[in-house]
């Protein structure tokens, strides 16, 4: 299947009009013609190998949403003219305790990422959504609800799911105080669903002009993180804290702000290691970990309660030839609050 996208080239080279072939579709394969794409800092993180070397050519991006043009012979869990989504993986091993219970991002065998990897073959070259059309198997694509409008569900396949899961995981939830750092393309959806789920939201941004904008997606509380001292008072108050930061951060000073048992959760990526003082953490019993995107049961489940909450991301549509800039606007913390490119113009 004829493809028109965009790809990176070479290491750190920018994106650029790239023609390639989908794979013909398989029994239980479903292909869709692209609607929206989302770009996700991770593909920044990728195009520039800041976590190491990288495939090229590369087409990013795994926050893809569109409408089914062509089903396989087997295919039962869509028909032709259904919305479709797909995050940010395309397989696993299906066979793992962790596939079976259905958090196949964590598959021992190694999730099979939607681009800058190898599908299961080992040899063919996985391409993103930075392109017109795409082909998967049913099992890892998600049915997306009617009422939800196409542009802002595609990040929640990446940067929905990403806060969605932790919350679920730590039990966000009324009574509980929750911090989200950064309010980026993660960071909104962070607040968005944390007060959706009843907690009390803070932000804690580097970004002072970004106030309103958190408070109207249900944070009650904003902390503009550039003088430090502004964190004394908040210390030991907080259950849960999410840090989405893209970029090196002191997680220490976080971590003081938990509570006894309270727990902080990597997600942001920044490709260097982050220095963690014991203290910070023994002193009141206190948790640093990790989370990854999530399975595909829980991706549907965020996305049936984004129907229920009427949920979506902020987006700045975009168009093709606009991926550049974006990038340089989004390594810079100005979009509210994700770019979503119209795949229409690829
Ligand atoms: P993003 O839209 O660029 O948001 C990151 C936010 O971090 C910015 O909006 C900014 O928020 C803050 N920030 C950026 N540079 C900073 C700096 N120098 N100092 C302090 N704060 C800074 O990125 P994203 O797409 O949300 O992704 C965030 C991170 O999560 C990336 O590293 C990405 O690779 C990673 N990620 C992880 C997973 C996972 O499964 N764990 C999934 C997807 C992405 P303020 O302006 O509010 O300060
Ligand atoms: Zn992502
Ligand atoms: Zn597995």
């Amino acid at each position: 299947m004829k493809t028109n996208g965009y790809a990176v080239l070479q290491p750190k080279a920018p994106l650029a009009p790239y023609t390639f072939e989908r794979r013909a579709l398989r029994a239980t394969d479903v292909g869709f013609d692209i609607t929206f794409a989302g770009i996700c800092h991770s593909d920044i993180h990728q195009a520039r190998e800041e976590w190491g070397s990288a495939i090229f050519p590369m087409v990013p991006v795994h926050e893809i949403v569109g409408i089914v043009t062509h089903i396989g012979p087997d295919v039962t869990k869509f028909a032709i003219g259904d919305r479709i989504g797909v995050g940010v993986f395309i397989d696993s091993c299906r066979t793992c305790e962790n596939c079976l219970a259905g958090e196949q991002q964590y598959c021992l065998n190694g999730m099979t990422g939607t681009y800058n990897g190898y599908e299961r073959d080992g040899v063919t070259v996985a391409f993103g959504g930075y392109s017109n059309k795409f082909v998967i198997d049913q099992d890892f694509a998600l049915k997306v609800p009617d009422s939800l409008e196409m542009s802002g569900v595609a990040p929640l396949l990446c940067a929905g799911i990403t806060l969605y899961s932790p919350l679920r995981h730590w039990g966000a939830g009324p009574g509980m105080k929750v911090g989200v750092i950064g309010l980026g393309g993660l960071g909104h959806m962070g607040v968005k669903f944390a007060a959706a789920m009843g907690a009390e939201v803070t932000v804690f941004s580097h970004s002072a002009g970004k106030e309103s904008d958190a408070k109207a997606m249900g944070a009650t509380h904003f902390v503009v993180t550039k003088n430090p001292e502004v964190l004394a008072p908040l210390k030991e108050s907080f259950d849960l804290i999410l840090n989405t930061v893209s970029a090196e951060l002191d997680i220490n000073k976080y971590l003081e702000l938990l509570k006894l048992n309270g727990t902080l959760v990597v997600i942001g990526l920044p490709g260097k290691p982050y220095e963690v003082t014991a203290f910070s953490l023994l002193r009141l019993r206190r948790s640093l970990s990790g989370s990854m995107i999530g399975g595909i049961p829980e991706i549907q489940e965020m996305l049936d309660f984004c129907a229920q909450h009427n949920i979506l991301s902020d987006v700045e549509v975009i168009n093709a030839d606009y991926i550049n800039q974006a990038y340089e606007r989004t390594v810079a913390s100005d979009v509210k609050y994700r770019f979503v490119i119209d795949a229409s113009t690829f």
